[in-house]
């Protein structure tokens, strides 16, 4: 097995068959289109170390949390077993999503992620396969094999490399990921993105907009089957663990940034010709040109970004290239 990051402990655990458990992350449960409510998980933590991540708050609501997010990694003992003992014909015709929990391309799961897929494809089953590795590529050979049950999906936040090496600290560059996505595209797989989590300004980088027009930039010469979007979201300690690497983020001002990067994305996925859509947090559509926000709201504060404006949190700019935009006023 191939040896863990400096600084991260791993340890074992076995793993309860079937490998397949039911999973909110479908249309019809958390409105996310990426599995039919379902996900195979096969470890406990995740070696990449994203400070944003929503998982880590997952494993501290049920206690099993084993130190630091990213600087423990549990391995299944017992992982060839739970594939033999899945009864995989359950799950024909149905798409499952590889994985929700942790990414399944770590470089101590790659063998791992293939003997699920093996096993899962060859019997019938769908996959959508939702990475930031490239290592991902070694097995594009075996998803062609099956390719109308394979959607093979990049997750990106940044295409700038100072922030990517703070935001997702040990994960391989952003632009390898999109050689991944290239190469799968040319393989003929279906392809698409996760651009997430889309940050609001911060020091390190103030241009949002020139980050996520970069991203679609490339994303239209690859022409990914489909672009999902979102903004940070709050989750467990995850700010705090932000503002540890020194990115302050305030959490009302993801109130008025989750519509407007909203907007913004739709108008660039129009812009390129893609198909896409973003997951709003507070379920609310911002239009830039004239600052108002439509469709109901899950907070309070975010019908109100005046409210914001008064208080001296955030201020109003135009931008010339989409409209009305707020950003956080120095403090
Ligand atoms: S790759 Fe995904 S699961 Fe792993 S730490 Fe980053 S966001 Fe979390």
């Amino acid at each position: 097995m191939m040896r863990p990051p400096l600084g991260v402990e791993t340890g074992e655990y076995r793993i309860k068959p079937p490998l397949v458990k039911p999973s909110r992350l479908s249309s019809k449960g958390s409105g996310k289109d990426l599995s039919q409510g379902w996900a195979v998980n096969f470890t406990i933590g995740c070696t990449h170390a994203c400070p944003f991540c929503y998982v880590s708050s997952i494993w501290e609501k049920n206690g099993r949390v084993k130190g630091r997010w990213g600087d423990y990694l549990l391995l299944p003992s017992n992982l060839e077993e739970a594939i033999k003992e899945t009864d995989w014909g359950r799950w024909v015709g149905e798409e499952v999503l590889m994985s929700s929990t942790h990414d399944p391309y770590l470089p101590q799961l790659a063998d791992g992620a293939r003997k699920i897929l093996e096993a899962g494809l060859s019997a019938g089953v769908r996959f959508c396969i939702q990475t930031r590795s490239p290592l991902a590529s070694r097995d594009i050979p075996l998803m062609v094999r099956f390719r109308e049950q394979v959607r093979l999906q990049i997750s990106i936040a940044t295409l700038n490399p100072e922030f990517a090496r703070i935001i997702e600290p040990r994960v391989p560059s952003p632009e390898s990921r999109l050689r991944l996505l290239e190469k799968a595209a040319d393989a003929g797989l279906r392809t698409g993105v996760i651009i997430a989590p889309v940050f609001p300004p911060t020091d390190l980088r103030p241009d949002w907009i020139e980050d996520l027009e970069a991203i679609f930039e490339r994303l239209a010469v690859i022409k990914p089957d489909m672009v999902f979007g979102e903004c940070l979201h709050v989750r467990g300690s995850n700010l705090s663990l932000l503002a540890d690497k020194g990115v302050q983020v305030d959490r009302r001002m993801l109130y008025v940034f989750d519509g407007q990067a909203g907007a913004v994305f739709q108008q660039l996925l129009q812009k390129h010709g893609l198909k896409g859509v973003w997951w709003y947090e507070y379920r609310r559509a911002y239009d830039g040109k004239t600052g108002q926000y439509t469709g109901p709201t899950s907070s309070p504060l975010y019908e109100k970004p005046m409210k914001l404006v008064d208080e001296g949190v955030v201020e109003r700019i135009t931008d010339e290239r989409f409209g009305c935009v707020y950003r956080l006023r120095k403090q």
